[in-house]
């Protein structure tokens, strides 16, 4: 492979990681993403974090966005985002890590924040609104954050659409409740996931009139979003070129085994409106790495 891709979206499956989350984490992972054999974490407890870098090394992924999801009202438990330093310290030509802060904890949360930019190197914040119980666009809890997010010049990667945590309320996961936010924080880059499914319209049309808003295809084989939303790969190939970037969600999801699924679909194009279409090549690479690095703000090629 020619592009040396970035991953948007993966997760550490180690002890402490698995422990941090708690049950809604490991009940979707152990009964479901788990249950296949081609999961990473097929059968598996956890994975420690030299695995994972091998993995991606294997996959010849050049960057992946590691990320943390702290929940300590929910759950009453989190893993420290102490464990992302280590494991970036560890690795730093591949892992970009990304704290988890409880958006409920209030002004303990924004030191948080300035601890984990400044003290532990992260270079963005992961959200999840289903498993730390929260909407997007409720003013009083997330506008604090938001505005720190801006002044310290980090990203957002927030979870849209359905999830199998269990135990959760999904409605702050629609996309649409990112709208507000993007218009109101312009110099904020957020990255939705998931592609927003089932509410996919809602996440292409905020990604579309939103410039500071990307979107991942993370958590889902390439078949399968093509299968339910070949408009998806529409946009990609035209409108939506500069937004869309790959992430796999390991450990979902390989991220050998997502790029195999997507070069499939590039290399048969795919049909829309009645006509067969081949993906442009500088898209590919646009999703694969050049609007990874702008989403993270990194220096390119
Ligand atoms: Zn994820």
């Amino acid at each position: 492979m020619a592009v040396k891709p970035i991953d948007i979206h993966i997760h550490p499956f180690t002890e402490e990681a698995v422990l941090g989350h708690g049950p809604s984490y490991t009940e979707a992972h152990y009964n479901f993403f788990g249950r296949s054999p081609e999961a990473p974490h097929h059968g598996k407890k956890h994975i420690d974090i030299d695995a994972t870098y091998r993995t991606f090394k294997e996959a010849g992924i050049d960057k992946a966005v590691i990320v943390n999801m702290v929940s300590y009202n929910q759950w009453g438990r989190a893993m420290p985002n102490d464990y992302l330093a280590i494991y970036a310290q560890k690795y730093p030509d591949l892992f970009i890590p990304f704290a988890g802060v409880d958006p409920h904890m209030g002004s303990p949360a924004l030191r948080e924040i300035d601890r984990a930019v400044k003290e532990l190197g992260c270079r963005g914040l992961k959200f999840h609104p289903a498993y730390q119980a929260f909407h997007p666009d409720d003013r009083e809890l997330m506008w604090p954050i938001y505005a720190r997010c801006v002044e310290l010049d980090i990203a957002i990667l927030v979870h849209t659409g359905t999830t199998r945590m269990t135990r959760c309320d999904i409605t702050g996961c629609r996309p649409l409740a990112l709208d507000v936010v993007a218009t109101e924080f312009p110099d904020l880059r957020i990255i939705m996931t998931h592609f927003g499914w089932p509410w996919t319209e809602e996440a292409l049309a905020v990604c579309w009139r939103n410039e500071n808003v990307y979107m991942d295809l993370s958590g889902w084989l390439p078949r399968y979003v093509y299968a339910t939303q070949p408009i998806v790969f529409q946009y990609m190939n035209t409108v939506l070129q500069d937004k869309m970037v790959f992430g796999s969600d390991y450990p979902a999801i390989s991220p050998k085994v997502w790029l195999e699924d997507f070069n499939a679909i590039v290399k048969k194009g795919y049909d829309w409106g009645g006509e067969h279409h081949e993906m442009k090549p500088q898209v590919v690479e646009k999703f694969l790495r050049g609007n990874g690095l702008k989403a993270l703000k990194l220096p390119g090629p």
